[in-house]
């Protein structure tokens, strides 16, 4: 037995350090507090840097009121707030922060530098501060703004340091966390760095939706609705995605509450409710929404870090979400076709082809006015991308046959050293394969085989300009992979950041991207590790490392552009890609070696008809 205790009071800074736990559990909640503090002093720009996944430091700095030297010291302490000043005022609360915890929190739990001073003021403030011990104040310059250090995060509390995940995992976190306030306060600039890269560097910006230009890729942009409804209880603003944008996680879904990042369950299920017709139920849309409402009818207090809010009228909030998002996506033109023209360039222009070939925009040299054009041109086209090209075989016997057979197409001559001197593009067998005369008897061609060759030379080219430039991804991906894959990424992981990857290992088989080659682009990256890898573990010894890297990238790359663009080809597209083919060094296969030509000279023709 224990001999009795006397009871004490526990020294301030013990409770700070115990209180701490509540507020920072991990670097991205000391980022989180940094940042809303930053713009609740009303900062225009407002600087992060993370060294090693926060723990080693977490510097922001921001351009806003600064403090003079009796706030400065009075912010350290518990519950010092200049936000409210009693329970009234948590009901009206507009500020992210109000409950004066977080900086005595995390100077609690680490190094802590503050230095701060006001406008116009002739000298600033430092302080210096270990484990809540303040250890020095002086004057600092007068850079009017504050700058908050955090340095050997949780030194003094080594069982919650023995809690954090890899640096690359507390990075993800911290990366989130940016995100979430890059995306509720656009008109302020954010710069992030990361282990001394600039990860992010985002100018103020006037809108959400520009906003979203410079954090997202065109194609998931342009598949963005506006938003707004206004009741008399709550404001709903925003974009929501359309089912196009739909994945497998609702992690892409925001959702901002008075300007707060924030969840509820209620709005998740509005959410559902309004996409009800148009996703089936293990989809989830990409959504940003932005609700307003009067403060008082809003709980934010429910926990420190917790984002949840409750809702004193739920029922009102779920359905505003349901009407919000369905006139947004309801409305939309979904298929709308583009204008008739092909898309200016053949690959990598992401954009939906267009559904619908006009006749009148095509190369028809001096068709007679009176051949009626069969339904959808002589190339016919469903009226929706299709996703692959058994699709669009599949749609296309709605085809009636033309009475009269479609003109006679003017032959195109081909340049110097392509495969033929000219062709004549006669039309395409089961929506699929092109038939050409040539000077040298018949062709069919495999467009998805003649685009993916076309498109990995193109890659080919780029990359061997230039040393294969990587491209940071915003949010850091995670996967898990099956062991052998696992194993096989382990073993060439050199090779792979060689070749653009930023890859980490993330414990058991799984890996955390942040970079992937440029030549990617838009491409969705999670989809290529896992056939890279395969592709790496299978291509030979015989080339040097780098060449093959950047072999199998390029292949890789060019059989993801082509899914990704793949549809049927009007005639103009297909005239295109003929033409790039022929360019190409080698024309007659695709990057995996099977055919995109098939020829039948004259000569084998005529033996097949024994004329010979
Ligand atoms: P809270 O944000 O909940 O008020 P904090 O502990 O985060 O509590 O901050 C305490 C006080 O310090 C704030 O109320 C604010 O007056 C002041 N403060 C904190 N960070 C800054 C900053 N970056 N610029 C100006 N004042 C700040
Ligand atoms: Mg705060």
């Amino acid at each position: 037995m224990q001999e009795a205790r006397p009871i004490r009071m526990l020294d301030d800074h013990v409770v700070n350090k115990i209180a701490a736990g509540e507020v920072v559990d991990r670097p991205a909640s000391v980022v989180k507090e940094l940042l809303e503090n930053a713009l609740d002093a009303g900062a225009t720009q407002v600087d992060i840097e993370v060294v090693a996944g926060g723990r080693d430091a977490i510097v922001i700095t921001d351009n806003g009121s600064g403090m003079g030297r009796d706030d400065a010291l009075l912010s350290l302490e518990r519950h010092a707030t200049s936000k409210i000043r009693d329970v009234q005022d948590i009901e009206q609360v507009a500020t992210m922060g109000f409950r004066g915890e977080a900086l005595a929190a995390i100077s609690a739990v680490s190094r802590f530098t503050l230095r701060t001073c006001r406008r116009g003021d002739e000298a600033g403030t430092e302080i210096n501060i270990a484990g809540g011990k303040i250890l020095e104040v002086r004057e600092a310059g007068p850079i009017p703004g504050t700058q908050m250090a955090a340095r050997n995060l949780f030194f003094n509390t080594p069982a919650r340091r023995k809690f954090l995940r890899s640096d690359a995992t507390e990075t993800a976190h911290i990366r989130q966390v940016f995100l979430l306030y890059a995306l509720a306060c656009p008109e302020v600039g954010l710069r992030l760095v990361i282990d001394r890269r600039e990860v992010h560097n985002l100018p103020p910006e006037d809108s959400l939706e520009a906003r979203l230009k410079t954090l997202y890729p065109p194609h998931l942009v342009a598949d963005l609705r506006p938003v707004l409804l206004e009741t008399p209880l709550v404001t709903v603003r925003g974009y929501a995605g359309l089912p196009a944008t739909a994945r497998g996680d609702r992690s892409e879904q925001y959702f901002f509450i008075n300007r707060r990042p924030a969840a509820a369950p209620v709005l998740h299920y509005g959410l559902s409710e309004g996409y009800r017709e148009a996703l089936p139920r293990d989809r989830h849309p990409v959504v940003f929404l932005f609700l307003e409402l009067p403060p008082e009818t809003v709980d934010v207090n429910v926990h420190p870090t917790k984002r949840e809010v409750r809702f004193r009228h739920p029922g009102a909030v779920r359905d505003a979400m349901i009407e919000a998002v369905r006139s947004a996506i309801g409305a939309s033109p979904v298929s709308a076709p583009l204008s008739g023209c092909a898309p200016a360039t053949l690959p990598l222009r992401l954009a939906p082809p267009p559904a619908v070939v006009h006749m009148e925009s095509l190369p028809m040299g001096d068709a007679p006015s009176s051949v009626a054009p069969p339904p959808g041109g002589a190339f016919p086209a469903p009226a929706v991308a299709p996703a692959s090209v058994e699709a669009a075989a599949g749609a296309s016997p709605r085809v009636e046959i033309p009475a009269v057979g479609p003109p006679a197409e003017p032959a195109r001559r081909l340049p110097e050293g392509g495969p033929w001197k000219w062709y004549r593009l006669l039309g395409q067998v089961g929506g699929q394969y092109a038939v050409l005369e040539t000077e040298d008897g018949l062709v069919l061609m495999d467009p998805r085989a003649a685009h993916e060759r076309v498109l990995y030379e193109h890659f080919m080219g780029q990359a061997s300009r230039q040393k294969i430039a990587s491209q940071g991804l915003l949010m850091p991906q995670t996967f898990s992979l099956a062991p052998r894959d696992a194993l096989a990424v382990r073993k060439h992981i050199g090779l792979l950041r060689e070749s653009g990857f930023g890859i980490a290992e993330f414990g058991g088989d799984a890996f955390v991207v942040d970079a992937v080659p440029a030549v990617f682009g838009e491409l969705p990256a999670a989809a290529f590790l896992a056939d890279v890898v395969q592709a790496l573990d299978q291509g030979g010894g015989r080339r040097t490392a780098a060449e093959l890297g950047r072999d199998l990238i390029a292949q890789v790359a060019a059989r993801h552009a082509v899914r990704r663009t793949e549809a049927a080809l009007g005639r103009e597209a297909l005239d295109r890609l003929i033409g790039d083919l022929a360019a190409c060094e080698m024309p007659y296969t695709c990057p995996h070696g099977r055919p995109t030509l098939l020829h039948f000279g004259m000569g084998e023709l005529a033996r097949k008809f024994g004329r010979s």
